[in-house]
């Protein structure tokens, strides 16, 4: 579904992301994990047509989309969330989910986009009702929204950046849960990054892991976290 080959990323002098390759299949969960500032969101905002890449080529589903704006990118089927939620906050949940899926389709269909709100907010469990208010939902609640605004999108890859920051042990299962029943249920193929590995091996079919813009190991989780390399990071920070 995704072929990405020699990614670069350079901000000035400095190299974020550096020839970085890897491939998603179909229907699979893949972590990305790696340090505090080793290029996780770069690649995530490279893939969504945020930031142009300096070198290197993204194919998603057999063609070229490097350097594409956000919004053709989006329309193409690739949806992510933000690691920091900034919802609209004098817009009800429900409108800030609905303007998600009103600018992810390329039709631009009132209808078609409030009836994806409600099933994307029924699916992370947030209530479907027109008037639920996004001031006191709390960190687990923002990032059930982040996950639904990028749900209404449609998208058929979904790119989700850090989603158990700032939840309690109880509520990083629940939203470990939550990304593998959007894959066993909506049948979206996730590329799921965090710095932590912690619930994200129980999940993912596959890892990769990043190391100052680097990827230093990729396979299994069991793999991937006996390798030397990956537990020396690791234990170094
Ligand atoms: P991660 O998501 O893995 O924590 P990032 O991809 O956000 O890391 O950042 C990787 C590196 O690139 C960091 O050193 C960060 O400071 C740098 N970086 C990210 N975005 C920018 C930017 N827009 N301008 C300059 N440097 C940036
Ligand atoms: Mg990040």
């Amino acid at each position: 579904m995704l072929e990405v080959e020699g990614l670069v990323k350079r901000f000035g002098g400095f190299t974020a992301v550096n020839q970085v390759s890897f491939k998603v299949d179909r229907g699979e969960i893949l972590g990305l994990i790696g340090p505090n500032g080793s290029g996780k969101s770069t690649i995530f905002n490279m893939l969504s047509g945020t930031f142009q890449p300096s070198a290197g080529s993204i194919k998603f589903a057999g063609a070229e989309i490097s350097g594409l704006a956000p919004h053709r990118i989006i329309n193409r089927g690739i949806g992510r969330t933000f690691q920091i939620p900034r919802p609209f906050h004098r817009l009800t949940m429900f409108e800030n989910v609905a303007l998600a899926g009103y600018f992810g389709q390329g039709k631009h269909s009132r209808v078609k986009a409030e009836e994806a709100a409600e099933r994307a907010l029924g699916m992370v469990g947030l209530p479907t009702d027109r008037t639920a208010a996004v001031d006191g939902l709390g960190a687990a609640g923002l990032k059930k929204l982040e996950l639904a605004k990028a749900l209404a999108t449609g998208p058929k890859l979904l790119l989700a950046d850090e989603s158990l920051g700032g939840l309690d042990e109880t509520e990083m299962d629940q939203a470990a849960d939550m990304l593998r029943k959007i894959r066993d249920e909506l049948g979206i193929t996730i590329i799921w990054v965090e710095h932590i590995m912690g619930v994200l091996m129980r999940v993912v079919d596959r890892v990769m892991v990043l190391d100052h813009g680097e990827k230093i190991s990729e396979g299994l989780p069991s793999e991937v976290s006996n390798d030397p390399r990956v537990i020396e990071v690791y234990l170094g920070t």
